[in-house]
Order: C-alpha cells, then structure tokens, then sequence
C-alpha cells in the first residue's frame, strides 16, 4: 500500500494514529471505495438490485398498512415509489459510477444529499417538504446497498477511531466527547470554524479544509493525523510510523514542561502584568480550567447550551449551568457571554432555518434582540447566578452604540423584575463588548463610554475586516491574523479602551499562538483568554520577555505592509526572545 499525504489546515495540536471512520451525515459509513473497470457493471447491478429490493420493501409496508388502517394513509408511500422510479435520479448515478469508478452506495449518498439540499431551498412549502421523502427513501436504499454490519454509528465502536467527514458542525462535535475519538479530520472549514475550536476543547488533534480527505480515504484505513502541521497520511509507511511515534513521545515527554509556572503571575520581568483566562464551551472543561493556570475564564460560549436537544433550555436549568461555573472558578471572574448562534452554529431547537442566520445575517446580538423572550430568559439566569461567584456579561457581535443600548435596556427591565421579585444578583455586575465586527473597533470610543470591558473577538474580526469567511478552506490562505488592518484594528480597539479607562481583553484563536501574542503583548493587551491547552505557554511567554521589547517588536510590525511580512518577523521575533517557548 502506498503512502499518501494530505495537506489541509492545522485546527488543534497534536498527533494520533489509528483506523480511519468515514462518518457520514446520514450516520452510515459510506466508504469512498474505489473500483476496477470491470466493476463497474456489477456495481450498476448491485444499484438495481437494491432499487428492486426497496421497492419491494415499500409495497410490502404499504399492503400491510392499507390492511392495517385506511387506504388514505398507505397513500404516503406513493412518492417514495416515485422516487424508486425517478429515471433522472437513477442515470445520474448510473453514468457517475462509469465515469468516477466509485462504489455504488458512495456515488449513490453523494447525489442523493445533493438532491436534498436542492429540494430544501425550493420556494413551495410543500415540495420542499418532499425533501425528506426523498431522504427516507435515500436511507433505505444506502441500506439495501451496502453490508448491514457496516450501520454502525460511531457511538457503538468499541476501538478508538479517527473521524472523517465531509463537515462536522460543532453539535456533531459536542456529541463525540467522552467517545472513542482520537482525532478528525474534514474535507471542508478552516482554522477559527467552531469545529476547530472545538476540538481543543476536546483535546483531539484536528486537521480541518482536507478538501477531498473523504474520497481519498477509504474506512478503516490506518492513518495519522498531524493537528501541528495540518497533514493527514494514509497508510503510513513503516519509517512514517516510527518518525511520529517519536514525535509523539516528545511532545508527552513536553507537556508539563511548563507546570512549575502555573501559579505564577502572567508578568513580564519589567514589570508588565496581564490576565491569561481560558474559553469554555462545554462545562466538562472546568477541571481541565482549574488545572490550566488560568486566572478565570474569558469566554464562555453559552450557546453550546441550546445544541442538540428539541426545547431551549429553561432559565432554572440555565441558572444551573451558570451558577455551577460561576461556582468553580471562584473567586476568579467567568465572562459569560449571551447567546451567540449563527455562522456556523445552528441551534434546532429555534426552528429557524440555517439559511437565516449566515455570519452576516440575523446572528448573535441581533437574533437576541429580535426575540426578547429567549434573551430575557438567559439574562435572568446569569443574573441569578451572578451571586455565586465573580461573573461578567459580554455582548457577541455588536455593531454599534444602537444595539448596546437596546441590549442594556433589555437588561436593565430584566433586573427591575428580579428586585421586585426580591431574588439577588450582583448589582455590580460588568458588562462588556465583544470588539468583532469593523463597525465596532471605529466606534470603539463611543462604545467605550457606555460599557465596562472589551473583549476582541479576532476570529470573526478578521472575517469581517477582511472579507473571508473563517470557515471556507478556499480562501483559508487569505485568513490572515497579522494584516496590517487587522493590527490597526487592535490597537485602535486597544487605544480606544484605554483611553475610556477600560480593560481590553482577546478571545480569539490569535491570543494563544506565541508569536502573534508576543504582538498583541506589546499593542497593550491586558488580557489573553484561550483555550486550556495553551495558557502555560503563552505565560511563559510572557514572563520570558522584556515588555519593551514587545513594544517594540508591535511598533516594528506596525510599520510593515503585508500580513506574511508581520508574520514572519513575529516568528522570527520570537525564536530570537524566547526560543524555548515554541517547540511542539
Ligand atoms: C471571536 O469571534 O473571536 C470569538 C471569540 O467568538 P466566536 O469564535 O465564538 O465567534
Ligand atoms: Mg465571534
């Protein structure tokens, strides 16, 4: 067997090998298998085989129904008859096995989702509702076409595996935690994308924008997956094996090399302190936290809260959720930040469709504002909460004084009716920003007079200021964190802060790579918040350099013009003030 390397998108440190999962979204496995020429008829055979078989199946089910109940109801299975008979649908597939020379079930689910998705935005209610007709039908037919021991949803594995998908959202994400995966890896999304993100808060390497990693992997294929360098290898070859077998026991050997600061303050040795919080997204995390050196959390992304369950939750089990954090982490603060749904987190529980809320559509603030019953009910937990320990409340997403206002003024009533309702909640409770949208960073001295903190949320300012979208692996290369515009936006956010006597934080990804939060160390950043894995490093960092040399090395990056200039004299920067920081 060869060796094949797939290039794609570093998305969480790491590196672990083992037998490839296709998971497709359907829960089947669809293997991407590849056939001989002369397979090619006998795939088509088997394709009409498992139409007949269906068909079969649904006759049997409708008789059965139409003896059981009236004929009216056995009716319903007359378009999924259609569907068996849908010429289009049949020669499409037949004339992609001859032309790609892939399995019949695999070019069968390909165009099948294709059908689905096109369905769904069709206009008229009641054929897009046909959609899933056709799915069900689809799922019977995958069925009829492949092995049933292969049905298994990932859930079931005993092994550890390595999960390959076309895309995972992040609620498919939520839904691996304490499974037997040891790392994924996607064909679609890029390195801020919620997926991402969450698989550091999974501790899993991830390799995300593989492009095509679906159709070159076959199921249960050995593969390593490198979360550092962003490659994919399949079938390794024995030599490959060895060199990351090594890797891997170095960077174990290199985990706690930074334990002994843990309790120490993020300080610089002239004397510059700054704040290094973690994110949350799932409350699993909060013994990881307490082991972090973390100074409390800077991020706490509600939203994986509404995920995957069919009601919103209610304000006791939010009030819950929030008190029990607030809780832990004292008498550090936990920034608690009101719900954030959009982009690429969609939340089933709204019923509203994902088409709705894009990244630049109704997200965030804007959706809170729009359905004040569903704000009001978190405000009200976190208000509760707000007496067990030091919690704050940030706004995602806002664009302006306007939306500020009225989400205050939401919060002002909220806290009216809990005092006549005579419940407690810290009345110094702060409130802050999220600096994310390019709106914001220009209005940032407006803003300022009216709020208590910043927090810069880099991974949707970046999309915003430079109009690509943090998810799309095509234009993965242009996502540049040291763009000189997006520097002057920092410290315009920065400056601005200060100058209304504000504490400044960052939430991005961008604060716990070394290099860029040497940069932001010396643009003035008060405070980093990141995710667990990386806060001794970037402590260390911080307490190896001088913090007029951090000054320095922002003013420098300040005056250089290409976002691959910053980058590289950051790298180099680095490696010259602090070497022993950055080795995995
Ligand atoms: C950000 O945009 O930088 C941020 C921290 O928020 P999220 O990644 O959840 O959009
Ligand atoms: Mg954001």
């Amino acid at each position: 067997m060869i060796e094949i390397v797939l290039k794609g998108i570093p998305a969480a440190p790491g590196i672990a090998t083992g037998s490839a999962f296709i998971l497709d979204k359907q829960e089947f496995i669809i293997p991407a298998r590849a056939i001989m020429e002369q397979e090619v008829p006998i795939e088509i055979a088997r394709f009409e085989e498992a139409l007949i078989k269906t068909r079969e199946e649904i006759l049997g089910v409708q008789k059965k129904m139409s003896e059981e109940m009236d004929g009216q109801h056995a009716r319903i299975f007359d378009a999924h008859l259609l569907v068996l008979e849908d010429r289009v649908l049949i020669e499409e597939v037949i004339k992609h096995i001859k032309k790609e020379k892939l399995s019949a079930e695999f070019v069968f689910s390909k165009i099948l989702k294709r059908y689905i998705r096109a369905m769904g935005r069709i206009e008229d209610e009641y054929l897009r509702e046909r959609a899933s007709d056709v799915n069900d039908i689809g799922r019977r037919i995958l069925k009829n076409l492949m092995d049933e021991s292969k049905l298994h949803e990932f859930e079931n594995l005993k092994e550890k595996i390595i999960i390959i998908a076309h895309d995972l959202s992040p609620s498919d994400t939520i839904s691996m935690y304490h499974k037997n995966i040891i790392a994924f890896a996607t064909d679609i999304g890029g390195r801020t994308s919620h997926t991402a993100i969450m698989a550091k808060s999974l501790n899993v390497p991830a390799v995300v924008g593989l492009k095509d990693a679906t159709l070159k992997i076959n199921n249960q294929d050995q593969v390593i997956v490198d979360g550092r360098m962003g490659l994919v290898i399949i079938n390794p070859a024995p030599e490959t094996i060895e060199i990351y077998r090594n890797e891997q026991n170095r960077i174990v050997a290199l985990k706690d090399r930074f334990a002994d600061i843990k309790d120490l303050p993020a300080e610089t040795p002239d004397g510059r302190k700054v704040t290094i919080l973690a994110n949350l997204e799932l409350p699993e995390e909060i013994s990881l936290i307490a082991k972090s050196g973390a100074g409390g959390i800077g991020l706490y992304r509600t939203e994986y809260i509404y995920m995957n369950r069919a009601e919103l939750p209610t304000e006791e089990e939010q009030y819950l959720a929030y008190q029990q954090v607030a809780k832990s982490l004292a008498p550090y603060p936990v920034t608690i930040r009101s719900l954030d749904i959009g982009g690429d987190k969609f939340i089933s529980s709204l019923q509203v469709s994902k088409d709705m809320y894009p990244f630049m559509g109704w997200r965030a603030i804007r959706f809170c504002l729009a359905r004040p019953d569903i704000f009001k009910t978190q405000l009200r937990a976190i208000l509760r909460a707000s007496v067990h320990g030091k919690l704050r409340l940030m706004y995602p997403m806002i664009s302006g004084i306007g939306e500020l206002r009225q989400a205050n003024q939401i919060l002002t009533e909220v806290k009216a009716n809990l005092r006549q309702e005579n419940i407690p909640f810290d009345e110094q409770m702060p409130v802050g920003v999220m600096i994310e949208v390019p709106s914001a960073v220009l209005t940032a001295d407006i803003l300022a007079k009216e709020t208590n903190f910043f927090s810069i949320g880099t991974n949707d300012l970046i999309q915003y200021t430079l109009a690509v979208d943090r998810v799309n692996e095509q234009t993965a290369h242009l996502y540049e964190p040291g763009h000189p515009a997006v520097l002057r936006s920092i410290k315009t956010t920065i400056d601005a802060g200060h100058k209304g006597n504000l504490h400044v934080g960052l939430c991005g990804e961008m604060s716990s790579e070394p290099s860029l939060a040497l940069l932001l160390l010396g643009l003035g950043l008060d405070e980093f918040s990141m995710s667990p894995m990386s806060i001794l490093q970037i402590k260390k960092l911080v307490r190896s350099v001088h913090y007029a040399d951090a000054q320095a090395v922002a003013q420098k990056a300040l005056n250089l013009c290409t976002g691959q200039e910053v980058e590289e004299m950051a790298s180099a920067k680095i490696k010259e003030l602090a070497p022993h920081v950055y080795s995995t």
